[in-house]
């Protein structure tokens, strides 16, 4: 028996919802809560006959902590699944505390307003002391933890493939495979075709304001930051072939280097084709990635909000997305004195996700290990309470969860190397 409410019922929530639901024994009562509550009902619609999961539907505007509040009062959830946007991450954990639940995300805070003046002035000051300049960082987010631990809860922070995943990869690894890592590159390769000329797979805003961000990357004790998409290789992905891969920044590599300070290098990965690029970057230099309002005939626009509103719904793109995705960890290290190499991944196919759950294999790679997660906590697998990342707790049941729920690992233990 347990009680969860999910915020938002965008493309990863609508797979972790669909997930949830075939553990229905687990997953008993579930309350879709987002902005709008049409779509929470079409997805309870669409899940008829299909579960023994309870279904409720509500909607809530997550920036209000009095609407989180009445409705977390009302539902009683175990645990909030907070699948929406980061930029209420906040707020939502707040609302957590104040009602006694456990919590779980998949990307880390960031402001929406990124030209607020008291969040401007700490970013700058992280920026000059730490080195990387990403809007997002889990400072903010760790700032909770010794609120969580006081009330017994657990805030399970980025829980999603990338960040998530990875860093469950990463202690498994340090578990199972080595005595010491040296090096981790993080690679994540979307091999899919949507057939747009331009679309993002996951949230428009969020994506767009990582990829146009600066890079950077952790070598023996300091982040190095480089102008965005600055460094370009390319990397043969199994079951996906030869892709262009660009160094980007990404949060994972901030806790992984906290948590595991014997690691001398990390970076990160991801993969775009060349007309993502060039669409990107045209509308970089015409200011539709802007995050600062504008005037338009007296009413104020966010140039990026309107951009989101003109760009195919990450959501809709499941029909029409074929390709696979491989996502993984490729270490450098030592094992019982000699050194050792070893590449962890997950390989998943958009039109298999899409038969399954009705999403493409980015909602579905981010979908599936929030539900895992949810399942650690719900089960009382992952106990330790605070706000922590995910290579904090023990990777073997969320590994074999992911095995059996529809991601499971690929090993290579003579890999290819990233220059
Ligand atoms: P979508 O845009 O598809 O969905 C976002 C959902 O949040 C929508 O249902 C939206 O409602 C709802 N929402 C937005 N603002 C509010 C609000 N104020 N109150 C209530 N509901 C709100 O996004 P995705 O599903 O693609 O992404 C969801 C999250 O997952 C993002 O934070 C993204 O960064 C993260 N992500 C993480 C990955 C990982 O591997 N860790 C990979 C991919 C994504 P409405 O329908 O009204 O717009």
């Amino acid at each position: 028996m347990s009680r969860v409410v999910v915020i938002g019922c965008g493309g990863v929530a609508s797979v972790a919802i669909h997930k949830c639901c075939q553990l229905d024994d687990v997953f008993t009562d579930l309350c879709i809560a987002s902005r709008t509550v049409s779509k929470c009902d079409k997805l309870k619609e669409e899940l008829k006959g299909k579960t023994k999961t309870n279904i409720t539907t509500y909607k809530v505007d997550a920036n209000s902590f009095d609407e989180l509040v009445k409705l977390f009062n009302e539902y009683k959830p175990d645990i909030v699944m907070n699948l929406g946007m980061p930029y209420q991450n906040l707020v939502i954990m707040d609302a957590c505390l104040e009602c006694n639940c456990h919590y779980l995300d998949t990307a880390a805070y960031e402001p929406e307003d990124v030209d607020n003046p008291v969040w401007r002035a700490q970013y700058e000051k992280r920026v000059k002391e730490k080195g990387f300049t990403a809007y997002f960082d889990y400072s903010y987010q760790w700032d909770y933890h010794e609120k969580f631990e006081k009330k017994g809860l657990i805030a399970l922070l980025g829980c999603g493939f990338d960040p998530g995943v990875t860093q469950a990869y990463v202690a498994y690894a340090r578990k199972h495979e080595f005595d010491r890592i040296d090096e981790i590159d993080i690679l994540d390769c979307n091999g899919g075709d949507h057939g747009y000329p331009f679309a993002t797979n996951f949230n428009p805003e969020i994506n767009l304001r990582e990829v146009s961000s600066e890079g950077a990357y952790y070598e023996n004790g300091r982040w190095y930051s480089i102008p965005a998409l600055s460094v370009k290789d390319v990397y043969d992905f199994d079951g996906v072939g030869k892709k262009d891969i660009y160094l980007l920044h990404h949060e994972e590599i901030e806790s992984i280097v906290k948590n595991y300070p014997e690691i001398k290098r990390i970076r990160f990965y991801m993969t775009f084709g060349e007309s993502y690029i060039r669409h990107m970057k045209c509308l970089e230099n015409v200011g539709m990635l802007s995050t600062t309002p504008v005037e338009y005939e007296g009413i104020m626009i966010t140039p990026i909000q309107f951009l989101k509103k003109m760009l195919p719904d990450p959501a809709s793109l499941g029909p029409r997305t074929v390709g696979k995705t491989n996502i993984g960890c490729i270490f450098k290290g030592v094992k019982d004195g000699k050194p050792k190499t070893y590449y962890i991944y997950n390989v998943c196919d958009h039109q298999e996700s899409y038969k399954e759950v009705k999403s493409q294999a980015i909602s579905y790679t981010t979908g599936v290990p929030a539900m895992c997660g949810a399942l650690m906590i719900l089960k009382g697998l992952w106990t330790k309470t605070g706000a922590r990342t995910v290579e904090e707790y023990n990777p073997d049941p969320f590994i074999e969860a992911l095995d059996k729920y529809g991601l499971p690992k690929r090993e290579n233990y003579n890999p290819v190397l990233v220059k």
